[in-house]
C-alpha cells in the first residue's frame, strides 16, 4: 500500500483516484471542483484543503490536469509543489501536455533531487473506470518500474518510451491517429447513411471488413448504434473536443519543431478547431459525426 496524492479529478482522474483507494492505497486528493472533490470523498479518498497537503507523506504524487498551463502552474508556479515536495516522492503526470513542458518540469523537480515520469494514458473515460488504461511513460527505467505500484492499479499496460517528455510525443502520435480514424470513420458512417444504410448494419460491415478500428470497435460516433459510448448519451462524457484540438496542436508544433510531414494531422486539426469555434468545444471528440452531416438536396 502506497501513500499518493492526486491532483486533478476530471472526467479522467476521478476514476483513476476511485481505483487507486480500490487497490488499498490511501489516497488525499486535490482539485479546484467541489463538485469533484465531493465524489473522491464518497469514493473513499481524504480531501486536501489546499493543493500542498497531497505532498504529505506521499509515496508518490500524480496530476491529471488539462493542458501545460495547469501543469506548470501546479509544479512551478509561485506556489508550486516543487517548494513542499519530498525527495522521497516520485511525481507522475498523467496530463497530455507538449514534450518539452515535460522534460522542463522533470529537469526542474530533478535539480530539487525530485524524481519525474511523464505518463499520459489511453484508453478514454471508459478504460479509466474499468481500471484498464494504457500508460505511455517517459523518463528513467527504474522511475517507470517504481511508478508500477501504482499505474497497475490504474491501467492494464504500462509501456516506457524512452527518457523524459518520450511518453508525451508517443502520445500525440497516437491521438493525432485517433482523430483520423475518428473523422474518417464518422464520414463513411455519413457516406452510407445519406444512401439509405442503417449505421448499425454499416458499422457491422466495416468492423469485419478492412476499414475495422477502435472506434468502430468501441466508440462508434453514430448515435444508437453503441450502448454506453457518448454518442449514444448527447455527446456527453468522454474526450472533449476541446481536448482533442489541444492535442492536435501539440502534434503540430511537434511536427513543425523536427521537420516531419503531417498533412492528415494537421486537416483534423482544422476540422477539430472549427467544430470547437462552432459551440461544439465541451462536447465528446466523436461529435465530429454531426459536423459531416450529408446537406440536403436542393
Ligand atoms: P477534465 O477537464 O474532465 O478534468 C480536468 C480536472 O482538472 C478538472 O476537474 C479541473 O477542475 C481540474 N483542474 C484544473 N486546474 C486545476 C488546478 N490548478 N488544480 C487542481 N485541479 C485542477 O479533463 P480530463 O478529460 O480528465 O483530461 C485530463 C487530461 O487527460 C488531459 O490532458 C487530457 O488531454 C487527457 N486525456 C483525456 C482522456 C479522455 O478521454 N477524457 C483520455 C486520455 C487522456
Amino acid at each position: 500500500m502506497a501513500t499518493v496524492g492526486f491532483i486533478g479529478l476530471g472526467n479522467m482522474g476521478g476514476p483513476m483516484a476511485a481505483n487507486l483507494v480500490k487497490g488499498g492505497h490511501k489516497v488525499t486528493v486535490f482539485d479546484l471542483s467541489e463538485a469533484a472533490l465531493e465524489q473522491a470523498r464518497a469514493a473513499g479518498c481524504s480531501v486536501a484543503g489546499e493543493v500542498s497537503e497531497v505532498t504529505q507523506g506521499a509515496d508518490f504524487v500524480i496530476s491529471m490536469l488539462p493542458a501545460d498551463h495547469h501543469v506548470e502552474g501546479v509544479y512551478l508556479g509561485d506556489k508550486g509543489l516543487h517548494k513542499t515536495l519530498s525527495k522521497t516522492t516520485l511525481v507522475i503526470d498523467c496530463s497530455t501536455i507538449s514534450a518539452e513542458t515535460a522534460r522542463k518540469l522533470g529537469a526542474e523537480l530533478q535539480q530539487s533531487g525530485i524524481e519525474f515520469i511523464d505518463a499520459p494514458v489511453s484508453g478514454g473515460v471508459g478504460g479509466a473506470k474499468a481500471g484498464t488504461l494504457t500508460f505511455i511513460c517517459g523518463g528513467a527505467e527504474s522511475a517507470v518500474e517504481r511508478a508500477r505500484t501504482v499505474l497497475n492499479d490504474m491501467g492494464k499496460n504500462v509501456f516506457r518510451a524512452g527518457d523524459a517528455g518520450a511518453g508525451q510525443v508517443a502520445k500525440i502520435c497516437n491521438n493525432m491517429l485517433l482523430s483520423v480514424l475518428m473523422a474518417g470513420t464518422s464520414e463513411a458512417l455519413q457516406l452510407g447513411i445519406a444512401h439509405g444504410l442503417d449505421p448499425k448494419v454499416l458499422s457491422e460491415i466495416m468492423l469485419q471488413s478492412s476499414g475495422r478500428n477502435w472506434t468502430l470497435e468501441v466508440y462508434n460516433p453514430c448515435p444508437d448504434v453503441m450502448e454506453g459510448v457518448p454518442s449514444s448519451n448527447d455527446y456527453q462524457g468522454g474526450f472533449l473536443v476541446d481536448l482533442m484540438a489541444k492535442d492536435l496542436g501539440l502534434a503540430q508544433q511537434a511536427a513543425l519543431r523536427s521537420g516531419a510531414s503531417t498533412p492528415m494531422g494537421s486537416l483534423t486539426l482544422n476540422l477539430y478547431r472549427s467544430w470547437a469555434q462552432l459551440g461544439h468545444g465541451r462536447e465528446d471528440f466523436s461529435s465530429i459525426f454531426k459536423y459531416v452531416t450529408p446537406q440536403t438536396k436542393k
